[in-house]
């Protein structure tokens, strides 16, 4: 009793305060202008304020979200670091999570998010900084009191400093391996020295060192101020409740009136645009990327977003486009055009072409064409009705955009609320609503050769000219050549070519889109009727189900071509699989970029042995491209030319997967270990020299000629609409009754039962990994139930000790998986710093306290309550859109074959007993559990002496020998 009397006496003081504060909240008028019109976010409500403080938060209460998310914007970033330590406001961004006066224990927030099955993420740009968070609903209004104590007053206590820096060394480690990064750090070397971009902002522990927890301070004080944060909070709490809370988190955060970061410095300076810069890539690609320094006033123009617009020709890859140019020169692969924001306000044009060996070695012919594309922009006034087609493009993504994963959403959020006035937020960034031929003119005029910075870049002996210089923080080796004065006025003044031209209209676009009323609650999932039977005969069968919560004008479509000649654990098949994959994909391109530009995406991709075709879309836009789509699938046509080229790519694409980061290679090794035929990367590596284009032609020509098709379609379309698509699938593909009658479905081994086993191999990327599986013993719906309910409570806790606390590697993760009607639980991690067997040991000896402190402190009875009652939320919630639930229903019908599945599992869980979960668990991760697997991934280490790598000795006399 006199707990609550007390408790009350707190309370309402407290209360009290919060009326207070909620009082002085400025309410900031909404002047977006257009409606949403997907059903399942009609009900989201927004409520945009300002706090005394000039804190502004953009509140969005949704009563169909699974959880709360939350991103807060500051506008402070690396190009504020102090000269003498590089890299400190993002030092900074990771000390922020390290405690805080009012919650000071360390790792804190990391913690109670991950008890509240949530996570975390933070990045530093150059004049923002962004923090994010998703947390279940149940536990936002504590997680918003400890996200609001970071802009308040953090500890940046020094034995977090110590360790924090290792997290910093390992996240740049791994920047290593990737491509556009490494290009990226040549571009920053080479800008002006007067601009921040040049500095290196990432940190490690060499530049920042000497920062102590004063430095921190002082930075924070300097720069963290309330008028410069912007914060963003998505939840089904509703509006009135998220105000009070946001209130009085955030209303103590103290302005202290700064402004926002500010360079009148161009990052590339005179004496750099015009030259040629030669690179060392990593992986074995051929890559020309052209930069432009877009002024700062084109970058603020959201209304008409002119280098959108730019670059939705120059990107574009129809028949006239000037990638289409190129592929039918044998010059490129791929082609691209974007906006590369290195700041809110700072961007960078950038065409990038993947090159073909031919147009490595004929570069300059390639930057003909580029030139010539870019003269027609330049002087041929932008036709309005292409204008009217894109703006309503951009328009209708905006307007039924769907569900994202709440984490995924508040990070989407994140780079938006640096650039947009709150007041029309997030419509701006989103739509292109004015046409503006001057600005796009204006901006065109500065896109020439005279002011591009051009980057070549390809493996290090593909160059014929030495790379005479060093990227310092990279060790990147490239060279810098300024162009010919003359050829840099030829290509300005070269002619159009006729055959490069604008867009024509898009035969896909569907304009008849509208929305209707949800029928179901939500809350019925999954106990609504399953997808059923549309067509079944010797060949197909494929399900339908119309769009049961969605109601969007939308459709999901996918299916499995399967034939006697695609055989998965037979290198030469899969290898001519996946040709044709290509095959396919390249005479399609050009269609399928309108769809996809439409807002359907297609994608055709190899699937074990299966060729599996995915549509998703407005169903308009399907009805528009399905039949003629089908009709030019069964029409492949290909020369020996262009099946040079394809080949030549998908070689180069096998090599790098040796490239790519460890700890993902490891998978490569978990499926061959899984399935009982599988085709490695290595297999396929020595198998496609061996391929001739006479060997392709009798597989491709044998491919279509018996196949069984498996699909599942979920749509707004009716019944009778959806069979008429399916029946031409059917028709097209069985024209006899020549169908294959065995269907191929995929097996799986059980891992030996007397294990542990382990596989050492080695890589060429940066770091080293290991990747532990444990399998467990059969497979049913209380199994799967078990096993999910303790990966929810051993996920985190894998995470905050191997990561957090032991600093093993900046990646680190485990999750449960089910595989063709197996389970397993993966651990992973990749690491500078410690070797695999390293990693082994530190696993094991993590699932062994685990074990042992199951009962008492990891899973106490009431936290698998709990746990137990999550999990049945999360079953009962349909997934956040049509395309999930789609996908879903996929793999219910063809891999677990029971469309039952959900249901039962919901059906089930309440049987659970907390002695029966022990019971499993203990068996499951305790040693006695044999069905081990352990992946060892030897790469490369920069710092070979950061790892305690023992080296055997034969005898204690050769270990007194070693001087
Ligand atoms: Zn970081």
């Amino acid at each position: 009793m006199m707990h609550r009397f007390l408790l009350l006496l707190f309370l309402l003081p407290l209360l009290a305060f919060a009326q207070d504060v909620v009082q002085d909240v400025e309410t900031i008028p909404d002047k977006t202008t257009l409606k949403i019109l997907n059903p399942s976010l009609q009900d989201q409500q927004t409520l945009k304020m300002r706090l005394p403080n000039g804190l502004e938060a953009i509140l969005v209460s949704d009563p169909h979200v699974k959880q709360s998310s939350v991103t807060m914007t500051v506008q402070a970033g690396a190009w504020q670091d102090p000269d003498a330590h590089p890299g400190l406001a993002h030092f900074l961004e990771h000390m922020l999570f390290m405690g805080t006066r009012e919650y000071p224990a360390e790792s804190e927030f990391e913690r109670f998010i991950s008890e509240h099955g949530g996570r975390t993420n933070a990045f530093t740009h150059g004049d923002f900084t962004s923090y994010i968070f998703s947390v279940q609903t149940s536990g936002l209004p504590e997680a918003l009191k400890r996200f609001a104590s970071f802009f308040k007053e953090p500890l940046f206590n020094p034995s977090g400093v110590e360790r924090e820096l290792h997290a910093i060394d390992q996240e740049f480690a791994q920047a290593f391996n990737n491509e556009i990064m490494r290009q990226y750090f040549v571009i920053k070397n080479l800008a002006n020295p007067d601009h921040p971009v040049h500095r290196f902002q990432s940190g490690n522990s060499a530049t920042l060192s000497k920062a102590t927890t004063q430095t921190l301070k002082t930075w924070f004080d300097e720069h963290y101020s309330a008028n410069l944060m912007h914060l963003y909070v998505l939840s089904s709490l509703p509006l009135s409740e998220l105000k009070t809370q946001v209130a009085s988190a955030f209303t103590a955060i103290p302005n202290k009136d700064r402004s926002p970061f500010q360079t009148s410095a161009a990052v590339f300076q005179k004496t750099l645009q015009g030259s040629l810069v030669r690179m060392a890539s990593l992986k074995n690609d051929y890559t020309l990327s052209l930069f432009w320094e877009v002024p700062a006033h084109f970058s603020k123009m959201l209304d008409s977003h002119p280098e959108d617009v730019i670059c939705y020709v120059l990107g574009h890859e129809g028949k006239e486009s000037l990638l289409a140019f190129l592929k039918r020169s044998g010059l490129a692969f791929e082609l691209s055009c974007g906006s590369f924001d290195i700041s809110s306000s700072t961007h960078l044009l950038n065409l990038q072409i993947k090159l073909t060996k031919k147009g490595f070695e004929e570069n300059n012919l390639v930057l003909m064409r580029v030139f010539q594309a870019l003269k027609r922009l330049r002087e041929e006034s932008f036709p309005p009705s292409l204008f009217q087609e894109i703006s309503q493009l951009y328009a209708q993504r905006y307007q039924f955009q769907e569900h994202d994963e709440p984490f995924d959403w508040a990070t989407k959020q994140a780079g938006w609320l640096a650039q947009e006035p709150i007041e029309t937020f997030p419509e701006l960034s989103q739509i292109i609503s004015k046409f503006d031929p001057q600005a796009i003119s204006d901006l065109m005029k500065g896109i020439t050769a005279e002011k591009a910075v051009i980057v070549l870049s390809a493996p290090k002996e593909a160059h014929t000219d030495t790379l005479d210089q060093k990227e310092p923080w990279m060790q990147i080796a490239y060279r810098i050549d300024p162009i010919e004065k003359e050829q840099l006025q030829k290509w300005t003044s070269i002619e159009t070519d006729p055959a490069i031209h604008f867009p024509k209209p898009n035969p896909f676009i569907a304009y008849r889109l509208s929305s209707s009323e949800s029928l179901y609650k939500r809350q019925d999932y999954p106990n609504i009727p399953s997808p059923a039977i549309l067509l079944e005969n010797a060949g197909i069968r494929f399900y339908y189900t119309k769009d049961p919560f969605y109601h969007v004008p939308r459709s999901f479509i996918s299916f499995d071509i399967q034939s006697p000649v695609i055989k998965d654990g037979s290198p030469q098949s899969v290898v001519l699989t996946d040709l044709y994959v290509d095959a396919l994909v390249d005479h399609l391109n050009e269609m399928i970029y309108d769809a996809k530009t439409a807002d359907l995406n297609v994608s055709i991709e190899r699937n074990l042995g299966a060729i599996r075709i995915t549509l998703e879309g407005f169903s308009e836009s399907l009805q528009k491209f399905f039949p003629p789509f089908i009709q030019q699938l069964l029409n492949l046509q290909l020369s020996e030319v262009r099946f040079a080229i394809l080949r030549e790519g998908l070689q180069k694409e096998y090599e790098n997967v040796l490239r790519e980061m460890p700890v993902l290679q490891t998978l490569d090794y978990f499926k061959a270990a899984a399935y009982r035929s599988y085709t490695t990367y290595a297999q396929k590596r020595s198998a496609i020299g061996k391929i001739s284009f006479e060997t392709f032609q009798n597989f491709a020509s044998k491919l279509l000629k018996k196949t069984f098709i498996q699909g599942m379609f979920v749509s707004s379309l009716p019944k009778e609409e959806a069979l008429e698509l399916v029946k031409t699938l059917d028709r097209s593909l069985h024209p006899t009754a020549s169908s294959y009658a065995a269907p191929y479905t995929p097996q799986t081994n059980s891992f030996p039962e007397k294990g542990p086993f382990s596989i050492l191999s080695s890589t060429k990327a940066q770091g080293d990994a290991l990747m532990l599986i444990l399998e467990i013993n059969g497979f049913s719906p209380t199994l799967r139930n078990t096993q999910q309910i303790l990966s929810m409570a051993l996920s985190p806790a894998f995470f905050s000790e191997l990561r957090t606390k032991q600093q093993t590697g900046y990646i680190v993760l485990s999750n449960s998986l089910d595989l063709e009607k197996h389970l397993y639980n993966y651990f992973a991690a990749q690491s500078t710093s410690h070797t695999p067997q390293e990693l082994l040991w530190r696993f094991e000896q993590f699932l062994e306290a685990y074990v042992q402190n199951l009962k008492t402190s990891e899973i106490p009875q009431e936290r698998f309550e709990l746990l137990k009652a999550a999990l049945a939320t999360a079953i009962q919630e349909p997934p956040p859109s049509l395309k999930s639930y789609g996908e879903q229903q996929f793999k219910l019908a063809f891999e677990i074959k029971d469309l039952d599945w959900m249901k039962k599992r919901l059906a089930e869980l309440p049987s659970l007993t907390y002695e029966h979960f022990i019971s499993f668990a203990t068996d499951f991760l305790g040693r006695q559990n044999k069905r081990r697997l352990a992946i060892q991934l030897d790469g490369k280490i920069e710092d070979e002496q950061a790892a305690l790598n023992y080296e055997p000795l034969r005898n204690i006399a050769a270990f007194r020998a070693v001087k």
